[in-house]
């Protein structure tokens, strides 16, 4: 290939992925297969259902406030009498799957978490007519408690008390990253040139922030290792125990190798932040529902873990924009807000001086609040509340799913996928009990390997440097994979995203990766031969 693909080496994978997208689009008569998206092609219903029939529901609780008025004007609904409407609703509208979703949602929330039904229903018809700010900003309160369900049972196991946890409600896993990094930077709990540990590969943006001028960390690299199940070393863990290294930057399950955090390396963990208590730890556990019985590092270090949750991958629901932020009652964040020096702590009380008489009893998870509408906007803060609605439909379809068949069908639909991909390639698939597979990482150099052995994958990484192999690959089969260097991975590779392609498509990448190999052996052997005539 004659192009010059170096021009693209600064650029995202995430922005590199629409060069590759030309090059495979470009011919006639070839069908593009774009297995570099993130955003699934499967998504829940039932909960969407849900929240259409309760929105009917909601417009007819509106105008009954106003009965007199013509012209389609209600008014804001009223708590008397709620529950009964909803009964009645509910009992006229049997035959409809979301209405039995519903009324079986709102005997869950009284029977199962304890609320008052009348409240919880308020709250949600008032949420989904969007007739009033989100108050309190940080989450509708009946939300909360919810919501706060899910994340305990799905990233904790169970294992922490739900009053132990706030959440902020946010417009996805992306909203949450934002303002996360800018609240700690904004609060000087990281400042310009403090160290900041990155476990990788993961999501690029967790390399790129820091690297802003704004930020001006100085990262360290945590390499997890792909000889070990993608798994981090005790010795990549144990960089941890400097105590320059202010915050640990995590994705758990990860992406792009898609396996979970195993038992060693949380206790290892664990034991770290016993010795260092300072230690604040960022995890983005957006991928926690995929795993088989997921624990996040927020389950066994709740004092010094923010943890970042996002509806976008699980529900399919990533153009509706839901995540939240959760952070314990009892954190270090707050305790390392106390402890600042009186300057500090008088520059910000001068900062959030608009909200709060005293500043210093301010959470650090408000401070995030704040600061996501400029301070200053603070009291017109929050997720809209038809979002929020959604997220405790979503939340509840989770829970009330006790035998947790939405989450085993997608599972399998993932891991089916990955199989037909391993197969036509005619490789085995993974097995690792840690294994998520809603990525696969395609090492390019061990897969020439594993064919034909070290001479030919030698071969192939010098006809075409990794980088370039992608480009190779685009042009040659139509395929887009991303370039797990972008993530950070050491090792030439490619991910492939299991979510958003149908099962026959990861055969026919299977076939193709195949066939582009077997090309590649021939003209190596054809090489050989020459060589050896010569
Ligand atoms: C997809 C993804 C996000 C972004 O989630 P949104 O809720 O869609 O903004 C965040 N973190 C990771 C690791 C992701 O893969």
């Amino acid at each position: 290939m004659t192009t010059d693909y170096s021009q693209y080496a600064k650029l995202s994978p995430f922005e590199l992925k629409d060069e590759l997208i030309k090059l495979a689009s470009g011919k006639a008569n070839r069908m593009m297969l774009n297995a570099g998206r993130g955003n699934p092609n499967f998504l829940a219903t039932l909960p969407r259902r849900a929240f259409f029939r309760l929105g009917l529901f909601a417009t007819a609780e509106a105008e009954l406030s106003f009965s007199y008025m013509p012209n389609g004007i209600g008014g804001l609904p009223k708590i008397a009498g709620i529950e009964g409407r909803f009964e009645r609703f509910c009992a006229d509208n049997r035959d409809q799957d979301g209405v039995v979703f519903l009324a079986r949602a709102i005997s869950y929330v009284r029977d199962q978490i304890g609320l008052p039904a009348s409240d919880v229903l308020h709250e949600l018809v008032e949420g989904i007519l969007g007739c009033n700010y989100p108050v309190p900003p940080r989450m509708l309160r009946y939300s909360e408690k919810i919501v706060r369900e899910y994340i305990v049972k799905e990233m904790v196991g169970g294992a922490l008390p739900t009053r132990s946890i706030d959440l902020f409600a946010v417009e996805g896993g992306t909203a949450a990253m934002a303002y996360v990094f800018h609240t700690l930077q904004a609060n000087g709990l990281v400042q310009k040139g403090d160290k900041v540990a990155i476990g990788k590969p993961v999501f690029t943006p967790y390399i790129e922030i820091p690297e802003l001028e704004e930020f001006g960390l100085q990262e360290v690299s945590l390499d997890a290792d792909p000889h070990a199940g993608w798994q981090y070393p005790d010795a990549e863990l144990d960089k941890l125990r400097d105590p320059a290294v202010k915050i640990f930057f995590l994705v758990n399950p990860s992406n792009p190798p898609s396996v979970k955090m195993d038992d060693r390396s949380l206790e290892r963990i664990a034991a770290i932040v016993a010795e260092r208590p300072d230690l604040m730890i960022l995890t983005d556990d957006v991928y926690g529902t995929f795993a088989d019985d997921f624990r996040s590092v927020f389950a066994i270090c709740p004092r010094n873990t923010i943890l970042v949750y996002s509806f976008s991958k699980y529900f399919g629901a990533t153009g509706w924009r839901l995540g939240v932020i959760a952070t314990g009652k009892d954190n270090v964040m707050d305790a390392a807000l106390k402890a600042q020096p009186q300057a500090e702590r008088d520059r910000l009380t001068r900062r959030y001086q608009s909200i709060i008489p005293d500043v210093g009893k301010l959470a650090f998870i408000d401070r995030l609040v704040a600061d996501s509408r400029v301070v200053a906007l603070n009291h017109t803060a929050g997720l809209s509340t038809p979002q929020q609605v959604q997220m405790v439909l979503f939340a509840l379809f989770a829970l009330m799913d006790e035998a947790d068949g939405y989450k085993a069908e997608l599972k399998k639909l993932i891991r089916r996928r990955e199989k037909a991909l391993y197969r036509e390639l005619g490789m085995a698939a993974q097995s690792d009990p840690n294994e998520v597979a809603y990525y696969t990482l395609l090492d390019l150099e061990e897969i020439a390997r594993q064919m034909h052995g070290e001479d030919f994958a030698a071969y192939v990484l010098k006809v075409a440097s990794a980088g370039d192999m992608l480009f190779k690959i685009a042009d040659e089969t139509g395929i887009v994979l991303l370039p797990g260097k972008g993530f950070g991975t050491r090792e030439p590779a490619g991910r492939v995203s299991l979510a958003n392609l149908n099962e026959y498509e990861y055969a026919e990448i299977g076939r193709a990766l195949r066939r582009m190999a077997d090309d590649l052996f021939a003209s190596y052997q054809a090489g050989k031969t020459h060589d050896g005539g010569a």
